[in-house]
């Protein structure tokens, strides 16, 4: 059986650790290997190349740094097909879907290119008489990033492309249940010329993520996953005085207006309930129908959720993958049988779903609730499955005040023709990212990603602008050159003259 090692100092490397988790094709429910589980010495190792590579790495000027990082770009281009095979076999979403994702991820990378742009500082003349005043932003040494299985290439490349690009070092931890891919982006980052150590990979779990958390050389934590890990992280990186961002969990709302175009509302619906199995933090879990319009919601919603073509992700006709694990399919069925018990309504049951030739795979089929009431569990917690449900609402006020209620501030839309309606709701919902006509409204690159409330745990939002604040810190430097006279002491708050 193959060992997916960790990726120190541009090689592979097996660490001094014996623990193995074990990967599996969540198709097949075969294991395809075992991975290495990192223990703190491993973890010093990783510390010890990225702080060796720290200095001259940062010292390289930002458009020498963005020259490698337009070379690893190409070769994520010509590598595609492989790095999304690895995302395929290992997660288990539809080739397509895999695909896009990379390609999401791709352009952070490509947006790391423009990073001369990005680090141009502000500088002031004359701020006071002969005084001239810059900040400018600086790299802030090691930064570490912890992700989620459910993207395996975009949400690391949310982080390590721009950390880098700024100047720092980085020690990538991504998930143990697919960790291929993050290998593989790192042996392709250092084919392009990224030297030795500016980018690390180390596998594991807890164990290594509070070395991680408690390593005095590293700065800053980035972390994707969760809410109850991303409250975890957020805590313990503040109490190691490291700047932290920590992106949790989600339960996503649609609300759905009654002068809707409901075809359009509906194939959107599809799309971001089912797509991806549901295991994304942008997926739309509940739909919210107000005033007349859910009956007929529910009829187009059903016969759609019914023809769901469930299946392999290597196998084109799939419109929706496996689920991850054989745990996460048994607790994705739990909150089903959850719903039937609270008094929702269960419109399509996709528990029992076999397929022939892979019956040892962790499908479930797409499952609908209807009549879902705001008390309920399957309301309140986020399931992360292929599971839909509609919440009736009488008014858009009553709407708007379901999804502020709610714990989770990730993403939401709406589907209106009616611009007021609209504006409105995006000025005062409490959610971080807003769809308007939008079932998935991702922000691209060169915008940063992050949610409001229990979604997120910090300051800054990842990649775009807000990704380079967070890996650079400000310096402001004030500046007289006087010659001939010298002044006498002064002993006041000098003020601006
Ligand atoms: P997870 O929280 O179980 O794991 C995330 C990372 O934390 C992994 O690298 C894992 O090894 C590590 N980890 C797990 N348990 C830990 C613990 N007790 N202590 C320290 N580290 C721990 O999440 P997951 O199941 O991999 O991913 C799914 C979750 O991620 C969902 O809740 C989803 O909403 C969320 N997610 C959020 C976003 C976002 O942008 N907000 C994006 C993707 C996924």
């Amino acid at each position: 059986m193959k060992t997916i090692k960790h990726f120190v100092d541009g090689q592979k490397f097996s660490g001094s650790s014996k623990r193995v988790g074990m990967v599996f094709n969540p198709a097949t429910g075969e294991q395809s290997s075992n991975v290495n589980l990192a223990n703190s010495e491993d973890l010093n190792e990783a510390v010890d190349s990225a702080k060796k590579a720290y200095e001259p790495w940062s010292n390289t000027t930002p458009i020498q740094r963005a020259r490698v990082i337009f070379k690893f770009k190409e070769l994520i281009e010509k590598n595609s097909e492989e790095l999304t095979k690895i995302i395929v076999s290992e997660h288990g979403k539809v080739y397509e879907d895999a695909k896009g994702s990379l390609i999401r991820g791709l352009e952070i990378v490509e947006f790391a290119c423009g990073i001369p742009q990005m680090l141009k500082g502000e500088f002031t003349e004359n701020v006071g008489t002969n005084v001239d005043s810059w900040s400018i932003r600086q790299p802030l040494g090691i930064c570490a990033g912890i992700t989620p299985f459910n993207f395996p290439a975009m949400v690391p490349m949310w982080m390590f492309p721009i950390a880098i690009a700024c100047g720092n070092t980085f020690i990538l931890k991504p998930s143990e249940k697919d960790p291929s891919c993050s290998i593989k982006l790192a042996e392709l980052f250092s084919d392009a010329g990224l030297p030795n150590g500016v980018l690390n990979v180390i596998n594991g779990d807890k164990e290594v993520v509070d070395a991680i958390i408690k390593h005095k050389d590293i700065s800053a934590v980035s972390f994707v996953g969760s809410t109850p890990v991303a409250k975890y992280i957020y805590e313990n990186c503040a109490k190691n005085e490291k700047r932290v961002q920590a992106l949790g969990g989600a339960k996503n709302h649609c609300v759905v207006m009654p002068d809707c175009d409901l075809d359009q509302t509906v194939n959107g619906l599809m799309g971001a309930a089912y797509g991806s199995a549901g295991e994304r933090c942008m997926a739309q879990s509940v739909a919210v129908a107000v005033g007349g319009i859910g009956d007929k919601l529910v009829s187009k919603l059903t016969k759609k959720v019914e023809s769901l073509k469930v299946g392999s992700g290597m196998d084109k006709k799939s419109e929706m993958g496996p689920l991850i694990t054989k745990e996460h399919l048994k607790k994705v069925k739990g909150y089903v049988d959850l719903g039937v018990k609270e008094g929702a309504k269960l419109l399509v049951d996709g528990r029992n779903l076999k397929l022939q030739g892979y019956e040892n795979g962790y499908f479930i089929g797409g499952c609908l609730f209807d009549n879902v009431k705001k008390n309920m569990r399957i309301y309140k917690e986020e399931i992360f499955g292929p599971v839909l449900s509609i919440i009736r609402a009488q008014n858009f006020d009553e709407a708007l005040q379901l999804v502020n209620d709610h714990e989770f501030g990730n993403g939401v839309s709406i589907f209106t023709r009616d611009g007021d309606t609209a504006r409105t709701f995006s000025n005062k919902v409490k959610i971080g990212m807003v769809g308007i006509n939008i079932p998935i409204p991702v922000p691209v690159a060169f915008h940063s990603f992050g949610g409001w409330k229990r979604s997120m745990f910090g300051d800054q939002h990842m990649h775009g602008p807000e990704g380079v604040r967070f890996y650079t810190k400000l310096k402001t430097t004030t500046s007289r050159w006087p010659s001939g006279q010298r002044s006498d002491p002064e002993f006041v708050m000098p003020t601006m003259k």
